[in-house]
Formats: C-alpha cells, sequence, structure tokens
C-alpha cells in the first residue's frame, strides 16, 4: 500500500504529485508560463505560486516540461489527474517574441500519453476555449480527457457554445472564480455539459471579489434543469452569509449540504458521503 495515498500503488513509483484542487486525484504539470486573458486572472494563482517556486522563470514566457511528459506512463489505477493547474495548456503566447505559448505539437505528446495511460481521466481546463476548440477539431481527442473550460464572468458565458463545438462527450465547465450571475445571461444552458464546478475566490493576504449565494444557487438550479451534474468546491474568502473569513473556515456546504458530483474518479468523492441534487 502506498504510504502517500492509502491506495494507488502504482503511483508510489511515480512523480505525479498529489492535487491541491479537491476534484483531481493528481496534478501533472507539463507547462509553466502562461498570461493574463480575462477578469478571473486578475489575482492569478498560479503567477504566485510559479513567482515562489521557479522565481528565476518569466511567467510570460511558456516552459514546456519535456522531461515530465514520461510520468503517468504505467499507471493501471483508475484516478483523476489535472493536466497544468498553474499554467494554461492552450496558451498562445503573445506578440512579443519573449513570451511564447504551447505548440500545437507539445500538446500531441502530451495527449499521446493520455492515449496510452486509459485508466487516468485527465482534465484540462483553459480560458482559451477558442485556440482549444480549432485544435480538438483537428485533432484525436482521447476518451479518457475532459476538457473543461474556465468562466468567471457573464461575458464570457456565450463562449460556452464555442466548448460545445469541440468533438468530444466529456465536457466541462469551472465557475472559478465566480464574479458574476453567470446564470441570469439570457439562453444560459448547461446542455452537454458533463459538470459545472463552481467556487467563489481565494485571495492569499488581498482584497477578494465576493461571489454571492444567489449566483451560486442559480447555477445549481441550471443544472439540475440541464442534466449537468454539480460540484461545489469552495466559498472562498468571503463566507456563505456574505463575511469576509478564511477559505478554509468557510467550507463548501451549501445551507449545510456538500454537493460534490463530478464524472470522472475522485479519491475525495470516494471517501466522503455526498448527496446528490
Ligand atoms: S489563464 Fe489561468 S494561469 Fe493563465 S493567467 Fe489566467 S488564471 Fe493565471
Amino acid at each position: 500500500m502506498c504510504l502517500l495515498t492509502g491506495a494507488h500503488t502504482n503511483f508510489c513509483n511515480m512523480k505525479l504529485s498529489i492535487c491541491g484542487v479537491s476534484y483531481s486525484d493528481f496534478v501533472w504539470n507539463i507547462t509553466h508560463g502562461c498570461h493574463k486573458h480575462s477578469p478571473g486572472c486578475n489575482d492569478c494563482w498560479a503567477e504566485a505560486q510559479e513567482s515562489h517556486y521557479h522565481p528565476d522563470v518569466n511567467f510570460g514566457e511558456t516552459w514546456l516540461r519535456y522531461d515530465k511528459l514520461h510520468q503517468p506512463l504505467g499507471v493501471t489505477d483508475e484516478v483523476s489527474c489535472f493536466i497544468d493547474d498553474t499554467s494554461d495548456l492552450f496558451y498562445e503566447g503573445e506578440a512579443d517574441p519573449n513570451k511564447r505559448g504551447v505548440p500545437d505539437s507539445f500538446i500531441d505528446k502530451a495527449l499521446d500519453v493520455v492515449e496510452l495511460t486509459p485508466t487516468i481521466s485527465y482534465l484540462t481546463l483553459t480560458k482559451r476555449v477558442e485556440r482549444a476548440k480549432n485544435y480538438f477539431m483537428n485533432h484525436h481527442i482521447p476518451s479518457n480527457l475532459f476538457v473543461g473550460y474556465s468562466i468567471c464572468t457573464k461575458a464570457e458565458v456565450k463562449n460556452i457554445d464555442i466548448l460545445r463545438q469541440i468533438p468530444t462527450e466529456n465536457k466541462w465547465i469551472s465557475f472559478e472564480p465566480l464574479l458574476d450571475d453567470v446564470a441570469s445571461v439570457d439562453g444560459f444552458s448547461l446542455e452537454g455539459i458533463k459538470v459545472a464546478i463552481v467556487g467563489g475566490e481565494q485571495v492569499h493576504g488581498k482584497t477578494s471579489r465576493k461571489m454571492e449565494k444567489q449566483w451560486v444557487l442559480n447555477i445549481k438550479k441550471a443544472c439540475e434543469r440541464d442534466g449537468c451534474l454539480f460540484y461545489f468546491k469552495q466559498w472562498g474568502d468571503w463566507s456563505e452569509v456574505g463575511e469576509h473569513k478564511n477559505t478554509k473556515a468557510n467550507g463548501h456546504l451549501i445551507d449545510g449540504v456538500a454537493y460534490r458530483q463530478l464524472p470522472w474518479p475522485n479519491e475525495e468523492q470516494q471517501s466522503n458521503s455526498f448527496k446528490n441534487f
């Protein structure tokens, strides 16, 4: 038995890390670097992490980790794995030659590994849904890959239609940090989306933006209507009743109930009881 996880024996021999994101078991960070792209990026957690762990690296310049591509090979356990929780695999780069993005050829290599490890459910999450769509329209999508789009504001809601065009059933949306009443937008629909993950902003030592409880309830209601799973990750720095406290204290219950539905394996989901809506 693995001393680290207590369950995933094969992972003992690997260098994947336990994921700090509650809805994924492991993380596979194969690129570093990104550039702010939306209001959700204002207090980019990834930038803070990268500047702490890799202070010599320019965050706007992608660092491609060819040396990490092999890490999941050989795994036969059914687990989930987040690809790049401190960058965006579909970062296209900037005009500035010192701010190169992730080339298609590197994404190809990552997806080759995804294909070779079918017991792992991989999660990608991007704010560049247009580039993700353009890439996937011309590349095979492994059946164990879940393609995610990150939405924080009403302005991004229209792009759910772009996500829908990606030819896979495994689509998901992260509404985190939720900054707006996105579900109030005319025509808002989660049809064709496997799971909606919702969370409030967590900004260490800074002023975080408040997520209203009603915004969360409106997404939950849309999930029930459209046949989409609902996972409430956290209130963030503002509590359910609108008090500014710390994220841990504020927790992830809505009216005393945890909503942690996922379409992929997750250790927390296996070990904790949770209620369906
Ligand atoms: S897309 Fe993600 S990693 Fe990139 S700047 Fe925005 S929050 Fe940070």
